[in-house]
């Protein structure tokens, strides 16, 4: 745990009590804030009792007392309206921050320069989270991760010069935490998402910028340029001076890191300088994981890893379960769980990454269904359909696939495995990449693709 030094003896209101609250308020407790704490969830209130985190409704707080309102991500700081105990702070002109925004602080305070990636952007962020801290493990560093993904921030061990903090920040974390000066800043990319929540898009991408632009001195901001709102994004960062590294999966780059087939390309001055493997690398198949991969090379090697050994740590990421997971091969079929992808969108980009594929798709449908995906049918030998949306996406494939209704899962993968083994092809993949919410049979994506692994390792050998 991190105490939270920087609120020692000063009254702080925090809202939000699920997981990540609970660990702030202890975070400040152990550093010697006055916490007083609620949610408008009985439950959780009641959860925070049990750990003996002072609770009172914020409603009757003396708010002229209070030195900060600490929020959880979850809850709305601006969009579609600001929360109730947001407006209660901000008409006593109470700053309100989140648990990133008191990592930074303590950051500066007690380990000034200690070394922290942030990682944000639409898509991409957890694995490019998840990579980055293990090319820091191959070599041998500390590399807590934290944030939207894995642990609460301040639940980690606290920042020291030879620790590597890498965090994931989503938007809303990002708009809690107004000096947030990462020594690495990366911005992925950018396209319409969680606008419910950011108003437009210029809101969401202005709050994404400033991961970036925030980055400290001597740090460097990576972002990725294949859309037109993070280009912008750089353009300005170019133009302010900042130590910048483009990223590109669709252009060749004068400057930065590019992807020029199975290979990243580092290039200086219009010049290859390094190139960096990726053929082979399961774990990081296709163009979105280049970007993932291009964006972590500049990540280390800009905290000073040398680029061999970036290279060697690359070839041995795991990946992450349910995005395009390599679960088991049995002779020559692949079994891959890409239960992620819960719309045709994220499907596409499994559908892009294999050839020949029995392809597990169904669910609870999302609007446009899987025509979207039509130009890669080519790539699907035949699929099988499961949940709710069968009977739609039987329509959609018509005779352009041969198709198998089969309900459920269990079903799904047997006939898969069955078809995959005896087909023709030199590698046969078995892809559940469902297309579809997964609502209908499963509690979420994740119940739903550890389903699919179990049911895979339970298959015969042969
Ligand atoms: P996030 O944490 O931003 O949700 P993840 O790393 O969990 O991203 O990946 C979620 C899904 O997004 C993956 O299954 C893949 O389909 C897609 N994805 C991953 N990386 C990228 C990228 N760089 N660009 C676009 N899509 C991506």
């Amino acid at each position: 745990m991190i105490p939270v030094t920087t609120f020692r003896d000063r009254r702080v209101a925090l809202f939000g009590l699920g997981g990540s609250g609970r660990a702030t308020a202890h975070a400040l407790i152990a550093g010697g804030a006055d916490v007083i704490a609620w949610d408008d969830a009985i439950a959780s209130v009641e959860a925070a009792d049990d750990e003996d985190i002072p609770t009172g409704d914020l409603r009757a707080l003396e708010w002229g007392a209070v030195d900060a309102l600490v929020l959880a991500p979850g809850v709305p700081l601006t969009h579609p309206k600001p929360h109730w105990s947001v407006e209660l702070a901000r008409a006593a002109g109470v700053e309100v921050i989140g648990d990133i925004e008191l990592f930074v602080r303590e950051r500066r305070t007690q380990a000034p320069g200690a070394p922290m990636v942030a990682i944000t952007g639409t898509n991409g962020k957890s694995t490019t989270t998840a990579l980055i801290a293990h090319l820091f493990r191959f070599a041998g560093r500390e590399a807590p991760i934290g944030g939207n993904f894995g642990p609460a921030i301040l639940s980690l061990d606290p920042p020291a010069p030879e620790r590597v903090h890498v965090i994931e920040c989503s938007s809303y974390q990002i708009d809690l935490a107004p000096t947030l000066d990462a020594s690495v800043g990366i911005l992925l990319n950018l396209s319409p998402d969680h606008l419910d929540r950011h108003g437009d898009m210029a809101h969401y991408a202005a709050v994404k910028e400033r991961l970036v632009a925030g980055v400290g001195t001597g740090g460097t901001a990576v972002v990725g340029v294949d859309d037109e709102w993070s280009r912008a994004i750089a353009d300005r960062l170019d133009v302010a001076g900042r130590k910048l590294v483009r990223i590109s999966v669709l252009h060749r780059l004068g400057d930065g890191i590019c992807r020029d087939g199975d290979t990243l390309l580092v290039r200086e001055g219009g010049r290859t300088v390094f190139t960096v493997p990726l053929a082979g690398i399961g774990s990081l198949r296709g163009a979105h994981n280049a970007q993932n991969a291009a964006a972590a090379f500049a990540a280390a090697s800009a905290l000073g890893l040398a680029p061999e050994v970036i290279v060697e740590g690359l070839k041995s990421f795991p990946g992450l379960a349910h995005r395009m997971e390599q679960v088991r091969t049995i002779g020559r079929v692949l079994f891959v769980n890409d239960s992620k992808a819960t719309n045709a969108d994220a499907a596409e980009r499994a559908l892009t990454s294999f050839e020949d594929i029995y392809w597990i798709l169904g669910g609870k449908p999302k609007a446009g269904g899987i025509e979207p995906l039509r130009p890669l049918f080519g790539r699907v030998r035949k699929a099988y359909l499961i949940g709710e949306a069968a009977e739609a996406f039987a329509a959609t494939l018509g005779d352009a696939v041969p198709f198998e209704m089969c309900g459920t899962l269990e079903a799904a993968i047997p006939a898969a495995a069955r078809d995959a083994s005896i087909s023709v092809v030199a590698h046969p993949v078995v892809l559940l990449s469902p297309a579809c919410a997964s609502f209908d049979q499963f509690p979420n994506f994740e119940v739903r693709g550890d389903r699919f692994r179990t049911l895979v390792q339970g298959l015969p050998d042969a």
